[in-house]
């Protein structure tokens, strides 16, 4: 008897505890929930070297305008519950369409004076991911490479095959000479003469997009033309998934912008998601340990914008600026510098 009542104590005492678990446990996930804003949109218009003088007239105004722009077109879809995906594609396209920045309309020249595009986009909720890489002829390359993750069974296509993918699944094709500008060919001349002013040129105008949306997804893409007179056929970190661009609903949606070579080598937008998710460390303190320890031993220059699913963000940047937006309701900033 004696026995039989300690037994019927120890499971009561056990469904107790069990029962408080799980109540705080809930408790928790209901403060998670109250704090995750609705939708949060962090943009990124390129890192670089440029200080304030250096810029073209009215320059600055232009960056600013244009990244009001990308966040209102973002907020639009969010506000009205709309899917992350659609947000990081309109508002990437919308980018490579603004001639004063280096992705689609306006993007870089190679040193054989072609424009070469690349891009890519992943999807937090899946792990899906799609990119193009060196493609010459499609209008906007974050549409191509939606494409590549929607309707193909690879990730990443490029050159000839993937202007060829591109057009059969209807992306607007356009002739190279579309993306012509005369200030970036010109920067690609003056790029040939001098080394020094190839790594003053190089890291400008690349645009990303980040998004934690309503219905608690991550996504993110990137597009650029590359860095100013690179070799024909260089890709770039941009269309690398885990270089450049990394979603993952478990960790974090980020996306890079810098000289690609070192954000390949150190798989900078994969470190910071394992940095979160493996190691449980705060997106913020991650992010500025990649950014401002790992990435200047190595010698490497640039920045990343990131959000989380706790709608935390981070923008970090160890060039002399980095032209980026944020907004979530109720709340948007848009800046260049410090
Ligand atoms: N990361 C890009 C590349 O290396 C350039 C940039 O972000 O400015 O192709």
């Amino acid at each position: 008897m004696y026995k039989i009542n300690v037994l019927w104590g120890v499971v009561l005492l056990a469904a107790a505890l069990l029962f408080s678990a799980c109540e705080s446990a809930a408790e928790l996930d209901e403060e998670d929930k109250m704090e995750v804003p609705e939708y949060v949109m962090v943009v990124h218009g390129g890192a670089g070297v440029f200080a304030l003088h250096d810029l073209p007239e009215g320059r600055k105004e232009e960056y600013f305008n244009a990244i009001e722009e990308a966040l209102d077109i973002g907020e639009e879809i969010l506000a009205n519950g709309g899917s992350g995906l659609d947000a990081v594609v309109e508002v990437i396209s919308y980018l490579e369409d603004n001639p004063i920045f280096n992705a689609g309309k306006g993007a870089v020249f190679t040193n054989e004076g072609v424009n070469e595009l690349d891009a890519s986009i992943m999807s937090g909720k899946d792990m899906d991911a799609g990119a193009v890489g060196g493609i010459t002829t499609v209008k906007n390359p974050i549409v191509a490479a939606r494409k590549v993750m929607e309707k193909s069974p690879h990730v990443l296509l490029t050159g000839r095959g993937a202007n060829q993918f591109a057009a059969s699944v209807g992306c607007e094709i356009v002739d190279n000479s579309y993306f012509f500008t005369e200030e970036r060919y010109n920067s690609m001349l003056r790029a040939r003469e001098s080394e020094a002013e190839r790594m003053m040129e190089d890291t400008m105008g690349t645009v990303g997009v980040a998004v934690l949306d309503a219905s608690g997804n991550l996504y993110a893409g990137t597009s650029t033309g590359g860095m100013t007179n690179k070799r024909f056929g260089r890709i770039g970190d941009s269309p690398i998934i885990g270089a450049g661009t990394y979603a993952d609903n478990n960790g974090v949606a980020v996306s890079c912008t810098g000289h690609g070579e070192y954000f390949i080598r150190y798989a900078v937008a994969h470190d910071l998601n394992a940095l979160v998710k493996y190691r449980g460390i705060s997106l913020d303190s991650a992010a500025t340990y990649i950014i401002h320890e790992k990435l200047v031993e190595a010698g490497g220059s640039g920045g990343l914008i990131a959000v989380d699913r706790h709608g935390n963000y981070s923008m970090p940047f160890n060039t002399n600026g980095m032209i980026r937006g944020v907004v979530k309701p109720g709340f948007r900033e848009v800046a260049i510098y410090d």
